[in-house]
């Protein structure tokens, strides 16, 4: 793996410059737009005789490596570094073992839609419990090979639990902005615990952004939100896991929470690198879903304009409270080059796929949800059809935010649907006697009769 073998493309005007000489800020000063990485074999180069990967070569290698005590080989994200050569030097990356994530089915909730085929990728069953592991195992590698003594983030919770954990096993410094009283227990103690210089600002997550920007902007602080694009290489990589799992049989459609917008163009990337290397013979299509409360990418898809408008962000599913996503452009790319859709979901129907997820035995975080809420909206409207092989992107673990799910069982989060009652398993408080609990239990196994 060699530093020059990756360059940085802006995608708006195509312009290319070499990884050291980006801006803080991670965007081009002459459009304001995002880079990505490019390799020499990446299909925007349009060099035909650049040698390439070789994906039946890779798919043994991969498979090789899984057998390896090697900590970069039992990584599922540097497990399959041969398509994202970022670093000098190997032995550089700062790993937890991150990937490696379940595809799990929900047997009960594909036959309530008339399914054949529904899996979750679960990206909550990473190291600190969200996908996020998988690009700040990239990023903050590169911050570490380059010699940055700190790193930093604006966070609605788990970029910052991941950044603290990984900049705590490479022994740098952290600092994270995160918006006061919109964020999750969970993620607010996972950073303290990791050491994290922690910093509640009384702003939201887009305030949070651009203090956090200027403040890069003056100082030896290597920025880890997601238009930072070595987390978007981290982040392809559940894209060739999941067609790793599945045989190298593509699913049809991949559905994605979408927040700052960065996760689902990064898995868009993977798949499509995939197809362009011959590993799969098509991509799947790529929905994202918003939560109501914060859907300009929703507005910017059903109004059909050209510009997107922020909003202000409201939403109990906090990983996805942004109203100013960075990586839009990316996304929407994504979704209309794939052929996917953007859907929303109201916190109702948030609500209920979370409980119906959970009731499966599997559990994510509200922001996961908004995926089989937006599928059932798919499937109504014909975006998705019952034959579709469908996976949905869990993207954190349902100990994230505790409070959320105390709060729907104990009826206390205004979701007064009729789907809800059923999935509520409020704690009884009872007397601490035989009669007392028996009765309790002889009305519960009544009811489920
Ligand atoms: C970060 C996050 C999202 C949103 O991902 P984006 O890349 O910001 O769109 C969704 N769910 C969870 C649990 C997250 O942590």
């Amino acid at each position: 793996m060699s530093f020059v073998s990756h360059q940085l493309r802006c995608i708006g005007s195509g312009e290319r410059i070499a990884p050291d000489a980006v801006s803080s800020d991670f965007r081009d000063p002459a459009t304001g737009e995002l880079y990505e990485v490019e390799y020499s074999w990446s299909e925007t180069r349009g060099d035909a005789a650049a040698p390439r990967p070789n994906a039946q070569a890779l798919r043994h290698l991969w498979a090789e490596r899984r057998d390896s005590t090697l900590p970069i080989d039992a990584s599922g994200v540097w497990r399959y570094r041969d398509l994202l050569p970022i670093l000098k030097d190997e032995n550089n990356a700062v790993t937890l073992r991150e990937g490696n994530t379940p595809l799990y089915d929900l047997p009960r909730t594909s036959k309530l839609l008339g399914l054949d085929f529904l899996l979750t990728k679960h990206q909550g069953m990473n190291p600190t419990g969200s996908f996020k592991d998988t690009g700040m195992t990239t990023a903050l590698s590169v911050a570490a090979e380059r010699g940055y003594k700190w790193v930093a983030c604006a966070s609605t919770g788990n970029t910052s639990a991941a950044m603290a954990a990984y900049a705590a096993r490479a022994g740098l410094r952290a600092i994270v902005f995160i918006p006061e009283g919109k964020i999750a227990w969970g993620k607010l103690s996972q950073s303290m615990d990791y050491g994290a210089l922690t910093v509640q600002l009384k702003t939201d997550f887009d305030g949070c952004v651009k203090l956090l920007t200027e403040i890069v902007r003056k100082n030896p602080i290597y920025l880890l939100n997601s238009v930072n694009p070595y987390r978007l290489e981290g982040q392809k990589t559940p894209a060739i896991e999941i067609c790793e799992q599945l045989d190298w049989q593509v699913p049809d459609h991949v559905i994605v929470p979408g927040g700052n917008l960065a996760n689902g163009s990064a898995l868009g990337k993977g798949f499509t690198e995939l197809k362009h290397l011959g590993f799969i013979d098509r991509v799947p299509k790529i929905s994202v879903i918003q939560a109501a409360g914060a859907n300009p990418l929703f507005q910017w898809f059903t109004n059909e304009e050209k510009q997107l408008h922020p909003v202000t962000a409201d939403t109990r599913a906090t990983a996805i409270r942004i109203g100013n996503p960075a990586s839009w452009r990316k996304a929407a790319r994504v979704i209309e080059a794939t052929g996917g859709w953007c859907e929303q979901a109201d916190e109702n129907e948030i609500a209920v796929a979370k409980a119906q997820i959970g009731a499966e035995g599997i559990g994510c975080e509200p922001a996961s949800a908004v995926t089989l809420a937006g599928l059932k909206k798919l499937l109504k409207s014909g975006h998705v059809q019952t034959g579709e092989r469908v996976v949905l992107l869990l993207t954190g673990h349902t100990l994230k935010d505790p409070e959320y799910t105390i709060d729907f069982h104990k009826d206390l989060l205004a979701t007064d649907v009729a789907e809800a009652a059923p999935y509520r398993r409020p704690p009884l408080v009872l007397d601490a006697n035989e009669s007392s609990v028996m009765r309790a239990l002889e009305a519960e196994m009544a009811g489920s009769l």
